[in-house]
């Protein structure tokens, strides 16, 4: 049986992009299929114009730090229209970026709706196409709920191309999306309400980083509501489940994504999904049915993020079609991530709690000071570090941390926790003053 295409890739995100460009330049002949922007959640609606925003919330504090340093700043003023339309101007150019690396990478890119018509073939509208393996690589999109009033509320894809900003919003979640856009937010100017069902933001971070973030962003007028939902919501009036009402104009719901395995009529190629519409596979993202793998987020994993899905998809287009000099699969037990608030998170390997519950024997080493810059800025921001180390082999199990630039030093860090450094290695290393991440190897 002869095929169209060595791979048909379904979806030109994160890790189908990577999966596709590295097969054909193996020489698999592929086809990848798209049927919105290039480049996925990560560039369009992710990643990329969230950290844009998350710069533009950030001048908001740092004129006011100018001030103590000589600076003599006018009243700023801040323009909505001017950052989106800035920011999708940016957006833009990546997704032709994106089109010339596929085109040059030799990648045919088909636009429009992939569904499988049969375990080989991908229909796109009238047309048919056949791939000897096809790789599902969809993603997710956010959830939404019903609720009254839950039509005026919206998620975090119309976030970035809202006609206006509210002057107040309730955003609806704990997770890594509600606190970083009640950074946006409050940076931008709003009043923010954060609405969280659970006693505790980001469950499955380190709890010491979580209530020093949940602190800290409090100092900065943002409202935490725990314990607590949204019961109904008319724009000025946001009603909670415990019967008290928040005046707030806008509502965000932020409360986690589903994967897009919906419409891919999957039954036609047999591939089972999970009850979170999830397709499990296993070590080399084989779904059940064998010339059908399935990577990113589209998977059950607890790690939807970029660099995964890039990984996932980079190892198994050397897996399938390299000469069997290809990467690992991509190893998520050091795996560091960053929460881009105010200040910001930066971890990597297990939270105290974790390390426990694993039946580690853990030492944890902790500091919380005034950054420097803060002396003379007289902005009221502190720092967090902890270290969570075994006991037995001094190898450091976690790193934590909440404070600025966090996410720039954890990477250098990450190395050294993926290779197994231990405390003493890091008590070995010489500092670099003055510095925050100096703290680090100076913690006993
Ligand atoms: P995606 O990038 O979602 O790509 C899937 C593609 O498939 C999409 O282009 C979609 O249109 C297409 N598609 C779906 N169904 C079909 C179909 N039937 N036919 C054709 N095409 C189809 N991660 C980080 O690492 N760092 C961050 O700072 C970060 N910030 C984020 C901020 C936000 C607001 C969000 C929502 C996510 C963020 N993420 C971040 C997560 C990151 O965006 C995802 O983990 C990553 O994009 C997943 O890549 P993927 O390849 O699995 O899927
Ligand atoms: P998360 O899974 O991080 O958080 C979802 C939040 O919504 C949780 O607090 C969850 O509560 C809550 N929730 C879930 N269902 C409901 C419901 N029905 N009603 C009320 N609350 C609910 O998802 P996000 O959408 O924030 O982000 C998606 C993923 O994208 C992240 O997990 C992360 O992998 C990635 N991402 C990465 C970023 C980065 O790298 N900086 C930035 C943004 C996203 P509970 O915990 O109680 O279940």
């Amino acid at each position: 049986m002869t095929y169209d295409y060595d791979l048909i890739v379904i979806g030109a995100g994160s890790g189908g992009v990577r999966a596709a460009r590295i097969a054909a330049t193996h020489g698999a002949r592929v086809a990848v299929v798209e049927k919105a922007a290039l480049g996925g959640t990560c560039v369009n609606v992710g990643c990329v114009p969230k950290k844009l925003f998350t710069y533009a919330a950030d001048f908001h504090a740092a004129f006011d730090d100018a001030k103590g340093y000589g600076w003599d700043v006018e009243t700023p003023r801040f323009d909505w229209a001017i950052l989106r339309d800035n920011k999708t101007r940016e957006i833009e150019r990546l997704n032709g970026i994106y089109a010339g690396l596929l085109e040059r990478a030799g990648v045919t890119l088909i636009r429009g709706e992939a569904q499988f018509s049969g375990p080989h073939d991908i229909a796109i509208g009238e047309e048919t196409i056949t791939g000897e393996r096809v790789l599902v690589a969809v993603g997710g999109t956010p959830r939404e709920r019903a609720f009254p009033g839950a039509e005026h509320c919206f998620v975090s894809d119309q976030a970035f191309y809202l006609d206006a900003l509210p002057s107040s919003i309730a955003i609806i979640g704990g997770g890594y999306v509600a606190v970083e856009f009640a950074h946006i937010y409050a940076g931008l100017g709003l009043d923010v309400h954060l609405i969280y069902r659970g006693p505790r933001i980001l469950k499955d971070f380190d709890h010491d980083l979580s209530a020093f973030l949940t602190a800290e962003m409090k100092k900065q007028g943002v409202t935490f509501h725990l314990d607590s939902d949204v019961a109904e919501f008319t724009p000025g009036t946001l009603i909670l489940t415990n019967g008290n009402t928040l005046p707030v104009q806008g509502c965000m719901l932020a409360i986690g994504r589903v994967p897009l395995t919906d419409r891919l009529a999957l039954d036609k190629a047999g591939v089972e999904t999970n009850a979170f519409r999830q397709i499990p596979v296993n070590e080399t993202y084989q779904t059940n049915i064998p010339h059908i793998y399935a990577i990113g987020d589209v998977t059950p994993r607890e790690a939807d993020l970029t660099p995964v899905a890039i990984a996932e998809g980079h190892f198994l287009a050397d897996h399938l079609f390299g000469k069997g000099d290809g990467r690992d699969a991509p190893d998520l037990s050091t795996l560091p991530t960053a929460i881009f608030s105010s200040p910001p998170i930066g971890t990597a390997g297990l939270s105290e709690q974790a390390a426990r519950d694993q039946g580690y024997a853990v030492q944890v080493f902790k500091t919380d000071f005034k950054p420097m810059k803060h002396t003379l800025s007289g902005r009221d921001e502190r720092t967090m570090m902890k270290l969570v180390v075994d006991t037995k082999t001094d190898r450091v199990l976690g790193l934590h941390m909440c404070g600025a630039d966090t996410p720039e030093m954890l990477q250098g860090f990450a190395v050294a926790l993926s290779m197994g450094a231990t405390k003493a290695d890091f008590d070995r290393t010489i500092p670099i003053h003055p510095t925050s991440a100096e703290e680090l190897v100076t913690l006993r």
